[in-house]
């Protein structure tokens, strides 16, 4: 199920469907089902490495489990790009770092309990004290780190946790894709435990907890955050060569829909 089922608002890149939101409508749909809906609800910030996975996949299992979120946000310039090259442009990038602060910021206001799950051990409890000093009001009910077996009694114990903790919103924080996987797998288990809103948000608690700076204003500017994140990453080379096999595949499939698009017009 989807926050926004309006399908005409989705746009498809290279077979992920990302929702045509701005921060204002994406937080204001997540602060809404937190209160009100009654299952939880997956929101995911995949970038273009995340989708050149799950086209180089070749199994669908990877489409299946990103597909399934109820809220699929544009977390990269290339998102962006790729839209805008395939004619059907959206909003604009929707960073899910920020998303996750200023809906910490609102449930602070709204009375939502938070969980933060993920990170190295430590991490998780510094973003809540970082985070609390910085939203008066905040509760955030409960942290774990993000190192456990995923798909074992560690991972039910963890679920156990979260739902004796009352949380509504739960910050998955395990690194793309494994934080998405997991939160598919556990989609029934988590709405049993009173999760309304899990978000998958990478290395998010890192910047919340301050040990990870986000790119200055002059490279998210530039649409150059991948290359800050490179030059102080530099194990994240490998990774990123995702990148131009990305470009190169939207190039293609760009041509071809135009290609489509002039044959029935044609025939028409
Ligand atoms: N992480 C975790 N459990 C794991 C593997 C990674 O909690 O089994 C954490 C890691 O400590 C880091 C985050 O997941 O805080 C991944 O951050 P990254 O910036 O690499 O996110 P991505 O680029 O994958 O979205």
């Amino acid at each position: 199920m989807k926050l926004f089922p309006d399908a005409d608002g989705r746009v498809d890149i290279r077979g992920v469907y990302f929702d045509n939101v701005t921060d204002d409508t994406a937080a204001e749909a997540i602060i809404k089902h937190a209160k009100d809906g009654g299952f939880c609800a997956a929101v995911f910030t995949p970038n273009s490495e995340i989708v050149q996975l799950c086209v180089e996949d070749g199994t669908g299992e990877l489409y299946n489990v990103i597909n399934s979120a109820a809220l699929i946000v544009p977390d990269s310039t290339g998102i962006v790009k790729a839209a805008k090259m395939f004619g059907t442009p959206v909003n604009g990038k929707v960073a899910g770092v920020e998303l996750g602060e200023r809906l910490l910021r609102e449930s602070a206001k709204e009375c939502i309990p938070v969980y933060f799950l993920g990170g190295k051990p430590g991490v998780a409890e510094d973003a809540k004290a970082r985070m609390t000093e910085k939203y008066p009001g905040l509760r955030v009910v409960g942290t774990a780190d993000g190192y456990f077996d995923k798909t074992g009694d560690e991972s039910t114990a963890r679920i156990d946790e979260i739902a004796r903790s009352g949380a509504r919103i739960l910050y998955v924080c395990l690194g793309a894709p494994a934080q998405e996987r997991w939160i598919h797998d556990n989609f029934d288990a988590l709405t049993n435990a009173g999760v309304r809103i899990a978000l998958g948000l990478g290395g998010a608690l890192d910047v919340y907890a301050g040990n990870v700076k986000r790119a200055p204003k002059l490279f998210l500017a530039l649409g150059l955050e991948w290359l800050y994140r490179l030059m102080r990453e530099p194990w994240r080379l490998g990774r990123m060569t995702a990148l131009p096999r990305f470009y190169l595949g939207c190039r293609r499939e760009s041509k071809a829909r135009k290609k489509q698009a002039k044959n029935t017009k044609n025939n028409d």
